[in-house]
Formats: C-alpha cells, structure tokens, sequence
C-alpha cells in the first residue's frame, strides 16, 4: 500500500475511493469543498481529484508543494491549469475512455431530435398545443454529418452514424485513423468544404486558444441554411451570440448544444428559440461513464504510484 494522501474536490463514482482505499492511500472525499478550502489545504495532499465542478487554478498549485498528481474524471483539461502544474512536476492525468459512448450516443439523440423536433412536440402538448402539422421532419438516413475532430468521441459518433446510412464528412488537424475511414466511409475534407457540405455538423475538439470560436458568424455564414449544429464539445468552441443571430435569421436550420460560454446557461437566450435544443453539460453524465473513468484514474494512479 502507499501512505499518500488524496483529496476528492468533487462528486465522484464511489468505486475511486474504493480502490484507492484498497490500495492504503488516504482518502478525503470533500465534493462541496469550496476554492478557497482547497487553497486552505490542498499543501496536505500527494493528490488531487476533481471532475467538472472544480477548477484547479494556478494559485492552487502555488500552494501545492506536496502534490505528485492532479486527476480529472474525465476528459476536458480545461478546468486544470496545465501550465502551472508542469512548471511544479505536478502530473496531470485524465480519462478519455470514459465519455465516448455516453456523448457520442447523446450526440446520436440529440440529431434525431432535431430532425423530428420531439422537444418542441413534446413543449406543445404540454401547452395544448398538437403539433402534428408544424412538425413535418426528415430523416437521418442520408444526410451528411460534417464530424470536428475526430479523436474518441467524433470517432464513435461517425461509427454510430454510419450504422444509421449518414454519409460522413471528417476534419481534424491530425491524419484521421485510417481503419476508421474505412469502416464508414469517410469523406476527408478542410473545414470549409464540410461546413458547406454538412446537413448536420458535430463539434469534437478540445478548447484551446486554436479553436475558439472556432465556429463564428464568418463560419456559420458558409453552412446551409437548413444545416444543424451540435456542441457537445466546449461551450467556446461555438460563438453564441453569432449562433442564436443565425438561427434567429433562419440562415441556420437548427442547434443543439451540451455546453455554454457560460455555465450553468440558466437564462440564455437561445431558449427564446424553437429550433434550438440545450442540455445541461450531460455528455457524461451517465452510470456507465462515471464508473468507467473512476475505474481508469484509480488505476492510473495506483501505476503512478507504483513506478
Ligand atoms: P480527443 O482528444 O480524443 O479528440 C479531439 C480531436 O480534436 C483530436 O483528434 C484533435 O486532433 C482534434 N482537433 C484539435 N484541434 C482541432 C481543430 N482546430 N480542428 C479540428 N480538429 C481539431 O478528445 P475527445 O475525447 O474526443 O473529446 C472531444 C471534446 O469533447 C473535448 O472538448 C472534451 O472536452 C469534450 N467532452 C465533452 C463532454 C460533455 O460532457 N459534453 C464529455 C467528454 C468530453
């Protein structure tokens, strides 16, 4: 066992105490610890935990003398200052297995929502509205989905999609793997051919400084004005300003988004729009990816710990 101690910043799948407690670390589980306990004592701890609520700033890690890892349950690095903690040594670990079934199948819902528009049926019962008439949809089966990024999730989603007969349309600034293209198909194209060819487009990058905004009114002016867009990425990646004009104007078909510049989006007003679809940061917000990551940082760290 290792004597190592661990502070858990927030809600994790129970299973990470476990075997992290199997294996002799000391564990405080504190998920509503404030930033400013952290700076309090976070000088305590080998490790610190945090999923999405958290954010590891780099005065943290100033004050972090003791600190070997910092682990997120998930995939965004986003809310870690990577920076800061390379300039301590400090080890920054992630899982990326966990999230890529639950988002790209919340991606694959979200598409087939927009096409038969099931939230504003649903909104119109509610109201004593029957919609029946207005909500004349399409069809996946054919379509074109432009995939950004096509690492873990954009992968998974463009297999989804393929089983579905969408004709898939891949970008990355990386070579894209080459089985997968295969396997479904893929049309290999620069941004702006996919942006001007995509019936749906699906957003799959890291927020970086490289793909901020990487959307913008410019971009989203070369679409179809049918073309629907899904961020399940980062909100930033996406301008929204530029996105509810666009839909606003009906030079956009439609929206779906996961993620906001601005979270919790509580009062954004692309919920004045009908074509529009908003989920609250659900990507991976499922039984089987939370278990999943906390099963792959346990065991990251007990590697790291091991040598
Ligand atoms: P990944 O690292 O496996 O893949 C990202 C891909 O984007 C890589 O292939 C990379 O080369 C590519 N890329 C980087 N910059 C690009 C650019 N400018 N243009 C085109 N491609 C570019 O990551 P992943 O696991 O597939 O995750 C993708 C995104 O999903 C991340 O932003 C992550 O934070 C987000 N995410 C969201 C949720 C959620 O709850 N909604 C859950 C998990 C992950």
């Amino acid at each position: 066992g290792f004597d190592d101690s661990v502070l858990i910043c927030d809600e994790v799948d129970p299973i990470l105490n476990k075997i992290l407690e199997d294996n002799g670390l000391k564990v405080s589980y504190e998920p509503e610890i404030t930033p400013e306990q952290i700076l309090e004592k976070i000088a305590n701890y080998n490790i610190v935990i945090v999923r999405s609520r958290t954010t590891i700033t780099k005065d943290m890690i100033d004050k972090a003398d003791n600190c070997k890892i910092i682990a997120r349950v998930g995939v965004g690095l986003d809310n870690v200052d990577q920076e800061a903690a390379k300039a301590k040594n400090i080890r920054v670990i992630n899982a990326v297995e966990g999230a890529m079934n639950a988002v790209a199948e919340l991606v694959l819902g979200l598409m087939l929502s927009l096409a038969r528009q099931t939230t504003r049926g649903d909104r119109g019962i509610r109201n004593e509205q029957w919609l029946k008439k207005e909500l004349k949809g399409t069809e996946l089966r054919g379509k074109y989905l432009g995939i950004i990024g096509l690492g873990n999730i954009g992968k998974r989603l463009g297999r989804l999609a393929h089983a579905l007969n969408m004709n898939i349309i891949g970008y990355d600034v990386v070579p894209i793997d080459e089985e997968f293209s295969k396997e479904v198909g893929l049309m290999k194209a620069d941004l702006n051919t996919l942006l001007q060819s995509s019936d749906y487009i699906s957003i799959h990058v890291p927020l970086l400084d490289s793909t901020y905004h990487l959307l913008d009114a410019q971009k989203m002016s070369t679409m179809k004005n049918t073309a629907k867009i899904i961020n399940t990425s980062r909100g930033g990646v996406v301008d929204e300003d530029a996105l509810y004009d666009a839909l606003k104007n009906g030079t956009l078909g439609g929206a779906a988004l996961d993620v906001f510049e601005k979270e919790p989006a509580i009062g954004t007003k692309l919920a004045e729009l009908d074509n529009v679809i908003l989920t609250p940061h659900i990507g991976a917000q499922t039984k089987e990816a939370q278990s999943l990551a906390a099963n792959v940082i346990a065991e990251k760290i007990v590697q790291i710990l091991r040598g």
